[in-house]
């Protein structure tokens, strides 16, 4: 029952997920979210068996039927994550036990994948959406103190470099992983996510600096965060406690 109800959560993802996509797309473009989803380049309405999340980016190829013209990446990535973080939901918690509690997580998880999303694509993090993503923290961890502890050194950081060495966005983000995680919980979170951070940037300024590249580009923090918030709480990953276990 339990592999049968991590599949079906997935697979909900999946289908949310490809929803997310066109929520990412039309944000703050004044565009409503309803309408057929059709080829921006030919402009041809698309099929049903063209809209089945992951599978058909890869089966076509990653272009458009008709025109041939590169499909985003972003579409097959965000279903997948979508897919696979509301699988680990459904491993994490109790859909029986708390019902209210993964309705709230699975919620938090959207938002989340397309504040990531957006902030690949802009370079900022959409208010509305963080928001939304603050009020479920808040309602999910209730931990008022931490939410005031956890951005706190980083909200000097923005004040002294005048928001160069940190955007507000990613403090308003470090406030919403205190409420949701604690003050043990959050600062191991928004630590581990300078820690991938710097696994996945270092290389790339290499490899960018091989090739002979320009490698002072703004690097979207965002992602990285929300990625420390799913090593805490589904990885169930605590730097506190690890190294506690070191010392002991
Ligand atoms: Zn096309």
């Amino acid at each position: 029952m339990e592999i049968f109800s991590i599949v079906a959560f997935g697979i909900f993802g999946l289908i949310i997920g490809s929803f997310l996509n066109v929520v990412i797309l039309r944000m703050n473009t004044g565009k409503g979210i309803g309408g057929r989803s059709h080829c921006f380049s030919c402009n041809k309405t698309l099929r049903w068996y063209e809209l089945i999340p992951v599978f058909s980016f890869l089966v076509q190829g990653g272009k458009c039927r008709r025109c041939k013209s590169r499909i985003s990446w972003q579409y097959p990535i965000v279903e997948l994550v979508t897919g696979l973080l509301f699988a680990g939901i459904a491993f994490r918690f109790d859909l029986l036990i708390q019902p209210v509690t993964v309705v709230l997580w699975l919620v938090l998880a959207s938002v989340g994948v397309v504040i990531a999303a957006y902030d690949v694509r802009h370079k900022t993090l959409p208010a509305k959406a963080l928001a939304v993503f603050f009020l479920i923290s808040l309602a999910l961890g209730m931990h008022l103190l931490a939410m005031i502890l956890v951005p706190l050194p980083f909200l000097v950081l923005w004040a002294v470099s005048q928001g160069k060495w940190i955007g507000f966005g990613d403090v308003e983000l470090m406030a919403c992983i205190g409420a949701l995680l604690g003050v043990a919980g959050g600062y191991s979170s928004v630590i581990l996510s300078f820690w991938v951070a710097c696994l996945v940037i270092l290389p790339w300024f290499g490899i960018r600096t091989l090739r002979g590249l320009k490698t002072n580009h703004e690097i979207p923090f965002g992602p990285f965060l929300l990625i420390g918030i799913v090593l805490v709480t589904l990885c169930g990953l605590n730097l506190l406690t690890l190294v506690g276990g070191v010392v002991h």
